[in-house]
């Protein structure tokens, strides 16, 4: 959503200091984030780092040890689940296997007690919306797991609720469906406006699918923006690494800038290293291989392919360089695009604006 332009709104959900504690351990560790209204925000992260918590934090089914939950501006930090109006799908997105497709997706209606009319004609919509349409009568052993995970989603949202929480919920699906249902939730999503905060470990389903990404790590949020910006512009190690393939360069501060390990000139566009030094950070696709030894200049570094494996759209090389990791190319499988062969002498270069320094 454009978050920038017009009046500021009230946030659809804000989370103000959220922690959460379990015996000595801080599984979440002060989490603030202002989503507005129509957003779709995902937490990405390894296993482990707090999504499904901060999740069950917002929708209630755990109380926080300290921060706040506030939705469209009330706080309901002591309130029960149902008393937050949120839509719903979970990790194990378990239908009730004792109730039909329509009742199953009829459910969060029959629990507000809303009129049989009313029932049918939503129950039809969001059917309609999943694509499910003809199979109100089955259970859900008749179903695939596509087809059950996708009541699931229409009872997340048969109710029309503001803000849908979804904690991996495709995560159970085979890659082609995957991302059929990617492309669908984003539709749906779109379509209602509603808020969205979804939670993954797959980087490339956060990058598809979001607005922004909060990048967690520890409990912690490691870095929240944009997907290009969390992918582009890495404010940490962690976040370089874990969102797809980083070349992470051992760097040292040197007059008026920062040299390799071995002492080569490197020039960032962004960043700053520590005062220990660091990494330059650079992605394999930012990196051009030419064939010879290294001119004289920041970024150039002379080396050897070590091995370069065929990956169809591109190839992927690794290039030894007398540094202490070797580095990750990713050269396009182009027209007239020249095929290095391990042993042969290249230089590898890339543009200051492309990289960018990180403290270690
Ligand atoms: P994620 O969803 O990112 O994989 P979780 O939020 O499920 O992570 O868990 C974060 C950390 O909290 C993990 O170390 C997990 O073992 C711990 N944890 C989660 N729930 C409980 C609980 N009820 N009791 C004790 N520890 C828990
Ligand atoms: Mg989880």
């Amino acid at each position: 959503m454009p978050r920038d332009s017009g009046p500021a709104t009230t946030p659809a959900i804000l989370l103000e200091g959220l922690t959460k504690r379990y015996g000595a351990e801080t599984v979440v560790a002060d989490v603030n984030l202002d989503i507005a209204p129509g957003e779709f925000l995902t937490l990405l992260g390894p296993s482990g780092s707090g999504k499904t918590t901060t999740l069950s934090m917002l929708a209630g089914f755990v109380l926080p040890d300290a921060g706040r939950v506030v939705l469209a501006g009330r706080d309901v930090s002591k309130a029960p689940p149902r008393a937050r109006g949120l839509g719903m799908v979970f990790q194990n997105y378990a239908i009730f296997p004792h109730l039909d497709v329509f009742e199953n997706v009829a459910f969060p209606l029959r629990v507000q007690r809303k009129p049989q009319k009313e029932v049918e004609t939503r129950v039809w919509d969001a059917l309609q919306m999943v694509k499910l349409t003809g199979f109100e009568k089955r259970y859900a052993r008749q179903l695939s797991g596509g087809q059950q995970q996708r009541v699931a989603l229409a009872r997340a949202i048969v109710a029309h609720p503001p803000v849908v929480l979804m904690d991996e919920p495709l995560g159970a699906l085979d890659k082609n469906l995957r991302y059929h249902m990617q492309v669908e939730i984003k539709e749906i999503q779109r379509r209602l406006g509603t808020t969205m905060v979804y939670v993954t470990h797959d980087q490339e389903e956060a990058l598809t699918m979001s607005d922004r990404i909060a990048i967690m790590n520890h409990g912690r949020i490691a870095q929240l923006g944009p997907p290009r910006e969390v992918y582009e512009k890495p404010e940490n190690a962690f976040v370089a690494r874990f969102l797809g393939e980083a070349n992470l360069l051992a760097a040292k501060p040197a007059a008026g800038g920062a040299v390799t390990a071995k002492g080569a000139p490197l020039e960032a566009g962004s960043g700053a290293l520590g005062a220990e030094g660091g990494f330059l950070f650079v992605r394999p696709e930012k990196v051009t291989l030419s064939a010879g030894a290294a001119p004289a200049g920041p970024n150039r570094l002379s080396g050897t392919i070590r091995h370069a494996s065929f990956l169809g759209n591109v190839v992927r090389y690794a290039v030894e360089l007398g540094e202490p990791e070797p580095l990750l190319v990713d050269a396009a499988n182009a027209a007239g695009a020249a095929i290095f062969g391990p042993g042969e002498t290249v230089t590898a270069s890339w543009d200051a604006g492309d990289c960018r320094l990180l403290a270690g």
